[in-house]
């Protein structure tokens, strides 16, 4: 509306005027914003489009209320975490009944109104992690602020976060039971004075705001500002269609015993069941179970349900989207993942065997959800590096409690460096880690972690190899020598092989496996390189399971760049 130089309402009567029932905070696909634009004479040119919901919400506006999604944001040691805590306790004690508390990225609240899903990760640095992956998945912000402290410059970011986003917020001011019943009233009225210096006009204050007192350790006023939640979140009428194919945000994926690799969703639109296939970035699977925040297992999940999956093939990209696909969609795509990614049979091509991986996977193990958020936080900013040219940081799992043999084995599988902060490791997984070659870092400090981090993403930049094709060999005879281990005798069909070269395994049109050459001979002759037509044997690091008939192509490394 901004832009057409209209007021939401012009749109909103010429989208109903054409059958469309749309409020404020609906999501227009880009076809009916633009003939939106023709009915104002206006043409609409698309620039740039964030990846976001629209690409996936159907525009019929047709459906059923759904729960408000609620992030909680504020300044450090305002209550966040306290606020988050009182509610699940409510909620636990109030359904009870042997469900052990799931920790699932969100949770639902049961109101005296209705229901509501709190996001669990509190924090603006989790808010826009979520807005950067074009996830509009937040419709309410509760700003929380300490009556003794005040409006204070967390606050204001979380504020600019929700503005920029315009997301509506709710300002619960916390601690109330800090402050004696006679001055609460002056209390009150400076942090409103501060808010509206920072353009939060609360309804005191003859804004539109709602504010609530509250004590997220004694609970007082936690009720009223559920109430307040419901009540704003019936103003924006939030809809959404749960008998389309379901659409849902990844909100957490780990890999869990027993259950392989499963993910927090969360589905936007339509209901996610037992038995449905989908597919999910790069990753396919099929529903096997659906658990909800209490840990009971559920046949379907609706619109704003968070429910965690079980049933993924393989591990789902937090941020990603889930949408379900027919039984054949599924199989193509489980295909096409698997199939050799170049043609004439063989599956090797130099940019999947570059060095120096653009990631650096992690495992975190913390004492508290605190400690977890905060490494999260400091996280995020060192994507500044990424930018810069360094790998990125992948969390594949971040949890609280020591570090066990599962987070071991998972970081075996993954490839992941696990860290931990203010935890032990436990002894089996210390032998374990011994045995499976896992590196395990603990701090005791978070700022000694992030400088270690960044320490290591520097080092991902320093260089860069490329490698170059320049021979073909073809597999001979094997020779098993105790002493020096395995002996790869083969002919040059071409190109010219050097010792220090990459070697690659194909075998079957297949990589099987890459080494690098630490001892070239000809003619029992140590050499420094074969040319195409004759015989040579080699012995590679690396990679030893060499067979006949096994072909080997050849890197070199082309040039070594030093981008700092
Ligand atoms: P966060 O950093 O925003 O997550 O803040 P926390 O939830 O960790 O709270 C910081 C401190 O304030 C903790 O020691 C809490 O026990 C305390 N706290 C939080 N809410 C209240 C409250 O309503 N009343 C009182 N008296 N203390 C609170």
């Amino acid at each position: 509306a901004k832009v057409m130089g209209k007021s939401e309402g012009d749109l909103i009567f010429v989208l109903l005027k054409n059958g469309m029932a749309c409020n404020r905070n609906y999501v227009l696909p880009v076809d009916i914003i633009k003939s939106l634009g023709m009915n104002f004479g206006i043409q609409v040119e698309v620039l740039e489009q964030e990846e976001s919901v629209d690409k996936f919400l159907s525009a019929s506006a047709k459906g059923v209320s759904r729960w408000p999604i609620v992030v909680v944001m504020g300044h450090v040691d305002h209550g966040k975490t306290t606020l988050l805590d009182f509610l699940r306790r409510k909620n636990t004690v109030a359904k009870e009944k042997g469900g052990i508390t799931q920790h699932l990225g969100a949770y639902e609240v049961d109101s005296k109104h209705g229901k509501i899903v709190f996001l669990d990760t509190p924090g603006h640095e989790a808010f826009s992690y979520l807005r950067s992956r074009g996830a509009r998945v937040t419709d309410i912000a509760v700003l929380i602020i300490a009556a003794e402290d005040g409006v204070k410059p967390q606050t204001v970011e979380a504020i600019k976060h929700a503005k920029k986003s315009d997301v509506p917020l709710i300002v619960a001011i916390n601690k109330i039971d800090k402050i004696t019943e006679d001055k609460r009233p002056a209390v009150l009225q400076t942090i409103y004075r501060e808010l509206a210096e920072n353009d939060v006009l609360v309804e005191d204050w003859g804004g539109e705001i709602i504010s609530v007192p509250i004590s997220a350790k004694t609970g007082t006023g936690v009720d009223e500002l559920l109430e307040m939640i419901v009540l704003q979140s019936e103003m924006m009428d939030l809809k959404s269609d749960p008998k389309v194919p379901a659409k849902a945000f990844v909100l957490e994926s780990n890999l869990e015993k027993g259950l392989g690799p499963v993910a927090t969703v969360v589905c936007l639109e339509g209901t996610l069941k037992k038995g449905d296939y989908f597919v999910c970035g790069n990753v396919t699977g099929k529903v096997r179970l659906l658990i909800n925040s209490l840990g009971k297992r559920i046949n379907e999940a609706g619109p704003s349900v968070p429910v965690k999956v079980v049933g993924f093939d393989s591990f789902a990209e937090i941020g990603g989207w889930l949408t379900v696909v027919s039984a054949q969609e599924y199989k193509k795509a489980k295909t096409s993942k698997k199939a050799p990614s170049t043609p004439s049979g063989v599956s090797v091509s130099p940019a999947s065997i570059e060095q120096g991986q653009g990631q650096i996977n992690l495992i975190i193990k913390t004492d508290t959800r605190g400690s977890k958020e905060a490494i999260e936080g400091s996280l995020l900013k060192l994507d500044k590096l990424t930018q810069k040219g360094c790998a990125k940081l992948n969390v594949v799992l971040s949890g609280i409690g020591d570090v066990s043999e599962n987070d071991v084995d998972l970081a075996s599988i993954t490839n992941s460096l696990v860290i931990s902060l203010h935890t032990r490791v436990e002894k089996k997984a210390q032998s374990l880690a011994q045995e499976k070659d896992v590196k395990i870092k603990s701090f005791d400090v978070i700022y000694h972690l992030v400088e270690y981090l960044e320490e290591e993403l520097k080092k991902t930049k320093k260089v860069e190899i490329k490698w170059k094709k320049v021979a073909q060999l073809l597999v001979k005879r094997v020779f098993k020598i105790k002493k020096f281990g395995v002996i790869a005798g083969c002919s040059v069909q071409e190109g010219t092989v050097a010792k220090g070269n990459k070697v690659v395994c194909v075998r079957g049109g297949h990589k099987i496996g890459e080494g690098l050459i630490t001892s070239l001979q000809r003619e029992k002759k140590t050499v420094k390189e074969v040319h195409a037509g004759y015989e040579c044997g080699f012995i590679s690091d690396g990679f030893q399971d060499w067979e006949e008939s096994d072909i080997v192509h050849v890197f070199a490394p082309e040039k070594v760049v030093e981008s700092d």
